[in-house]
């Protein structure tokens, strides 16, 4: 018998599988969605912070702020650039709170972050005075609707992506923006290694995107504008840097990268 999943996005049972090792991946034949089958929580406690965030980054989350908080000024400036609200702005799964910070610095009020790891919370409302609630997204319950909600890697970890995007919409004003990162399958790594991607697949990771299936997936929830960008640029996963004209090379590969989203990672601003 051959074996087929339903595919969390577009919930078809139509699938191929592409990988059967530590997990089990799918790929959709309707929507093309890439899927994890064997999806599994981890907890995300102090340790997911520290030790793990420290083997892929080679530092802690907290050490890692200078970065973390230059991107997220650079995503509230992408996010300015579609609304003019700058009031009521929710960050679901905020972490320890380093882009609500990023957002209280340029001046967005009415500010409030959900996270479901009790150290996170913690730190965001003792270091940087902001309000983070602890809690599970999945049981939230939303009392009010915000002008901007933003997710940043949070939903691959949702076992179903679908439910979330729809109750994320029905949180937003009119008008009201939602930007979130997610991984994508429209990048060199799973272009070139795609058996070391497959390896190295997250077990928490539920579903990955490509700037196409995200588009045409937000229409069908209801968002009118979409607008994505690749989540980095790294033309040394194709060219090493020590060719000749590396520099131009590297600029080319800048250029069509932005111009089509294609990277490991993608970033997402869709408007209601
Ligand atoms: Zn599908």
């Amino acid at each position: 018998m051959i074996k087929t999943e339903l595919c969390p996005l577009c919930t078809a049972r139509n699938s191929s599988l592409l990988y059967d090792g530590h997990i089990s991946l799918y790929r959709c034949k309707n929507c093309n969605a890439v899927f994890n089958a064997s999806h599994r929580p981890l907890d995300y406690g102090e340790t997911y912070f520290n030790e793990e965030y420290r083997n892929q980054y080679g530092k802690s989350y907290i050490e890692d702020f200078t970065a973390i908080y230059s991107l997220a000024k650079k995503r509230l400036s992408r996010i300015a650039s579609l609304t003019r609200h700058t009031s009521g702005l929710l960050d679901i799964g905020a972490a320890y709170g380093f882009f609500l910070k990023a957002a209280l610095d340029e001046g967005f009020r009415d500010i409030f972050g959900i996270e479901i790891s009790e150290e996170g919370a913690k730190y965001c409302k003792h270091t940087f005075g902001i309000q983070v609630q602890e809690t599970n997204f999945e049981t939230y319950d939303f009392s009010r609707k915000f002008n901007i909600i933003t997710a940043w890697y949070f939903i691959e970890h949702i076992y179903d992506p679908r439910k979330a995007f729809s109750k994320i919409f029905d949180a937003l004003t009119d008008e009201g923006v939602f930007a979130f990162s997610v991984p994508s399958f429209f990048g060199p790594q799973f272009l070139l290694h795609r058996d070391e991607w497959f390896q190295n697949h997250p077990i928490d990771h539920r579903v990955n995107f490509s700037p196409r299936l995200i588009r045409r997936f937000l229409r069908t929830i209801g968002f009118s504008k979409i607008i994505t960008h690749p989540g980095g640029i790294h033309p040394q996963r194709f060219f090493s840097p020590a060719i000749a004209q590396y520099s131009f090379v590297r600029s080319l590969y800048a250029r069509v990268s932005t111009l089509l989203s294609f990277s490991d990672t993608l970033e997402v601003y869709a408007q209601k």
